[in-house]
């Protein structure tokens, strides 16, 4: 039987998710693991218990498996296959294409996680059928993959999608990890939303204070509900977010004149509430036959995301 499968792997600073796929985009099964603290050693070590514990599970053997793809969030050389950093994980400066191929004995393959989470919403999620795609998460931080032509956009050092860092308010934004001001990261990410949340409360009168006093702390979802109930403070913050969001991405779709713009990430579980306060706002700042040609839609595979594209790595390239 010739090898029809791949496996695809997402490691995450927390967890590993592996899944084996099909050529046509399905998982047949799949499974996931803390992150072994410590040596990249540790992290192969069970990326091979997983893929084995995987293929038993599914009546197959290494023979079935065309390849490996693995989604990284970090610094990369996707050619090469090289890890130079992963900050969350300790990583740096490993051969890892190379240290999984003589692990696995099959062609292995990296790319960006937030690239292999684009991918595999344009395969199997709200991406479907588009080639020309932004994929953008909204979660602690905000991701960003490019999908230009059916294929991932990387430019010329594998940085492209940084869209995090599009700076969007010009003038006394909040500071960056990045060490500028104003990003869409610090201005619309759930971390920004909760650290808005948390002033107000502190500042104003809203509904917030008194989840402040009962929990000690805002959250993002604080600020959503409490918006949704018409707090005012709570409503202005989000509208704010939104603007800042619909105007980050109008400038992306002004330039890519994008089919889809997939959102996905915990901040958009706020669903049409926030996502049409995106689109108002991101209709003002794109041109009208931009905006009359996209749509701004929400991600739709979640936690499989990541796996997917990162199996699609092996089809592609095979
Ligand atoms: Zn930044």
């Amino acid at each position: 039987m010739s090898a029809s499968y791949s496996l695809g792997i997402d490691l995450g600073g927390t967890a590993i998710k592996m899944g084996i796929c099909s050529s046509d985009g399905r998982i047949l099964r799949h499974t996931e693991r803390p992150t072994p603290k410590g040596s990249y050693k540790l992290t192969l070590q069970t990326f091979k218990q997983m893929a084995e514990e995987l293929l038993q599970d599914s009546q197959l053997t290494m023979e079935d498996i065309a390849g490996i793809g693995t989604g990284l969030p970090g610094f990369l050389d996707i050619n090469k296959g090289y890890v130079f950093e992963l900050v969350n994980l300790g990583w740096k400066e490993i051969p890892l294409k190379e240290k999984m191929e003589e692990l696995f004995g099959v062609p292995c393959f990296i790319d960006n996680d937030a690239n292999t989470a684009a991918i595999g919403e344009m395969w199997q999620g709200a991406g479907r059928g588009a080639k020309e795609l932004v994929c953008i998460t909204v979660g602690t931080g905000i991701g960003g993959g490019l999908i230009l032509g059916g294929q991932i956009y990387h430019g010329v050092s594998g940085m492209s999608g940084e869209v995090g860092h599009m700076t969007v308010v010009r003038r006394d934004g909040r500071l960056c990890n990045c060490g500028r001001k104003g990003c869409l990261e610090t201005e619309t990410s759930a971390t920004a939303i909760a650290y808005y949340g948390s002033k107000a409360a502190a500042e104003e009168e809203t509904t917030l204070k008194e989840i402040l006093r009962d929990k000690g702390h805002i959250t993002a979802k604080d600020v959503i509900d409490c918006a949704k109930e018409e707090d005012e403070v709570s409503l202005r913050i989000l509208n704010q977010v939104c603007e800042h969001l619909g105007f980050g991405l109008a400038q992306i779709a002004n330039i890519l004149n994008p089919e889809k713009i997939v959102i996905g990430g915990g901040v958009s579980r706020a669903g049409e509430f926030f996502l049409a306060r995106v689109r108002n706002a991101f209709s003002q700042f794109a041109l009208k036959k931009i905006n009359e040609a996209v749509a701004i839609v929400p991600a739709e595979l979640g936690n499989e995301a990541g796996l997917l594209g990162a199996a699609w790595l092996v089809f592609e390239k095979k």
